[in-house]
């Protein structure tokens, strides 16, 4: 029979490190890693045996038992699930195979610096997180596709010992594991602190959990239970322990649909964004049963990308059970749950929207700019299902308002759907144009999320009306505030167009503004490409060469206005290089040249 020490890989290693010294305070979360992982191997060899039944030989009474010994110092996690060959033990347990775990040890390490040892519960910790109160773990384990048993052996220094043995007559099919608990987590043995534990963090476990003869846990998954026996605490454990977060979750859901689609959901809306949200190592989709016997993880299809961030768990019995997982992703049941899916928590949120404004703006604050991105993409087929979910604030009351509440209290005679971009609430709340619109009574939209625009070209209009920058060029109020500018505008032509001469062709136009309020000047665009996605443009690669169409608008009712007519050509060149500079300022842009500006503005500043 074969017997072999091992060096750990490296970054095992590593982790195994940190684990020994224990960096994470809540060593207790220890058990809930073992009982997944046995929960995990059950789910394993029951969907194996959805082509081989033969793997059910040795019974399909499937549990998970632990048994603690005070004197020895010992806790034992057994269960009868898939087991692990020889060349399985070495895969999975000497190496760490897969990218999440490296995630996790990149994380840990980040965590350590900073101290913030609190997400380390976000994390699958694994196995090895045994080793924090272990000083050594004896793992057997006999797999139903081999012959002998494999003993697994480490003190949690550099090296494991594995080796074949005789197979034991308590170990038919599965895996034992064996700790020696240190010395102050002999507690851990305890009969109390093992039943608390369990309660705590594995008490939606599928299987039963046993300790001598008394079973801890209530296996029936919890999407099996009747709606009104669930509390909320109930969705707050099963949320935790499925899908390892520290936090509750924001709104928990539970559908349950019978006719011709079948199918139980509960679902959640994480409190946060997950950390790995925004990168491409995030998993979108929901856990996939059927018939109560777990197919996949991340069933990708089962929600679309604008609800990434939904969490839960999905179990229908119309899929028929030995297709492939791949041929699974396709499945005509399953884009029909999808649909039907997707209704229903759209309509969710909606109603959230009209009983619970507060708590819908917590969930707009954390995933609202997915669903902003979910008018966008595919070209805005699912706009008309989103653009009612859409809450933006607005200069009414500085607080969120629907466009539905936008346009319902617009005056008459306002055309289109006013909206101001900027970095920042502050920012655009300061701009001159919007306190002067304010004051006469129109409402303004913010836009002061980057993708704001772009998502607003999408839908382009809402209830019939378009939407209007107040700070584009072409903004007028109505037909006889436009018809005053344009006289007085063409009074002062000749002077405007000397004055786009003197600053040359940074700039496309030089106009008197409308609404500038105590302001000297501001900044509009024309054309395609507003300032904002100038702005956006700017920053991704390749793109910094787009420029928006700039005019520079000047007040008519401003002093510095009289002062530019009356000024000789040098005199008016210097001060126009400084109020382009300053509208530049005030959109939120850098000046091209501080030092040029610096210098005009004390050659003014002197005279
Ligand atoms: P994870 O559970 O996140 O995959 P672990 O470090 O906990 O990471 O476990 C590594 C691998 O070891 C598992 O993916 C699984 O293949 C195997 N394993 C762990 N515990 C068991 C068990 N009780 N029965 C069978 N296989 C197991």
């Amino acid at each position: 029979m074969r017997k072999e020490t091992q060096n750990f890989q490296a970054e095992t290693k590593e982790l195994l490190n940190l684990m020994v010294h224990s960096i994470y305070s809540n060593k207790e979360i220890f058990i809930r890693e073992l009982i997944s992982n046995s929960s995990d191997a059950i789910d394993k060899l029951k969907f194996n045996s959805l082509t081989n039944v033969e793997l059910l030989n040795d019974g399909k009474d499937f549990k998970i038992v632990l048994k603690g010994d005070k004197d020895k110092g010992t806790l034992e996690i057994q269960d009868n699930g898939i087991g692990m060959t020889f060349e399985e033990v070495n895969e999975n347990i000497g190496t760490i195979a897969k990218s999440g775990s490296k995630a996790f040890l990149e994380k840990i390490k980040e965590a350590k610096e900073n101290k913030d040892l609190d997400i380390i519960g976000q994390f699958g910790v694994g196995f090895y997180s045994a080793f924090m109160v272990a000083d050594e773990i004896t793992l057997l384990t006999k797999s139903p596709l081999s012959k002998t048993t494999v003993k697994w052996l480490s003190n949690g220094d550099g090296t494991y010992e594995i080796e074949e043995v005789e197979n034991l007559e308590d170990l038919v099919r599965g895996t034992k594991i064996i700790l020696h608990l240190k010395e102050d987590d002999k507690d851990f043995a305890e009969e109390y602190r093992l039943k608390s534990l369990v309660k705590k963090h594995s008490g939606s476990i599928k299987y039963p959990v046993m300790l001598g003869e008394e079973k801890l846990n209530n296996e029936k998954p919890l999407w099996k239970l009747d709606k009104k026996d669930i509390t909320d605490e109930m969705y707050n454990e099963f949320y935790k322990s499925t899908f390892f977060d520290t936090e509750n979750p924001l709104m928990s859901f539970n559908f349950k649909v019978q006719g011709s689609l079948e199918y139980n959901a509960v679902l959640f809306v994480p409190d946060r964004t997950p950390m790995d949200f925004y990168t491409k190592d995030y998993k979108r989709g929901l856990q996939l049963y059927c018939k109560n016997v777990f197919i996949m993880e991340s069933a990708e299809n089962l929600v679309p990308e604008y609800l990434r961030f939904l969490k839960g768990v999905v179990d229908t019995d119309n899929l028929s059970l030995n297709i492939s997982r791949e041929i699974l992703q396709q499945n005509n049941e399953l884009s029909k749950i999808s649909k039907n899916l997707e209704k229903k928590i759209l309509g969710e949120f909606s109603k959230l929207l009209k009983t619970d404004r507060e708590k819908y703006i917590k969930f707009w604050e954390i995933f609202g700019q997915t669903i902003k991105f979910g008018i966008q993409e595919l070209f805005g087929l699912n706009k008309e299902k989103l653009k009612d979910l859409v809450i933006f604030k607005s200069s009414f009351e500085d607080k969120y308002v629907t466009f539905k509440e936008y346009v319902d209290r617009m005056p008459s005679d306002q055309e289109s759907i006013f909206y101001v971009t900027g970095e920042s609430e502050e920012m655009v709340k300061s701009l001159p144009k919007l306190k002067a619109l304010k004051e006469k009574g129109f409402e303004i939209l913010y836009f002061t999320d980057r993708i704001d625009e772009f998502t607003i070209k999408t839908l382009s209009e809402y209830s019939g009306k378009k939407f209007k920058s107040i700070t584009a060029s072409d903004f007028k109020l109505n037909e006889e505030e436009a018809k005053k500018d344009e006289d007085l505008e063409k009074e002062n032509k000749t002077t405007l167009d000397k004055f786009k001469e003197l600053l040359g062709d940074k700039i496309a136009e030089v106009k008197l503004g409308n609404n500038l309020g105590s302001s000297a000047v501001a900044m509009t665009s024309k054309g395609e490409i507003s300032l904002e996605m100038e702005k956006t443009l700017s920053q991704m690669p390749g793109n910094d060469k787009v420029k928006a169409e700039k005019i520079l608008e000047l007040n008519p009712e401003h002093p510095l206005f009289e002062k530019l007519k009356n000024a000789n050509d040098e005199e008016a060149s210097d001060l126009l290089e400084i109020l382009y500079d300053q509208a530049l300022l005030i959109e939120g842009f850098k000046i091209e040249n501080p030092i040029k500006f610096a210098e005009k503005l004390n050659k003014i500043l002197s005279k």
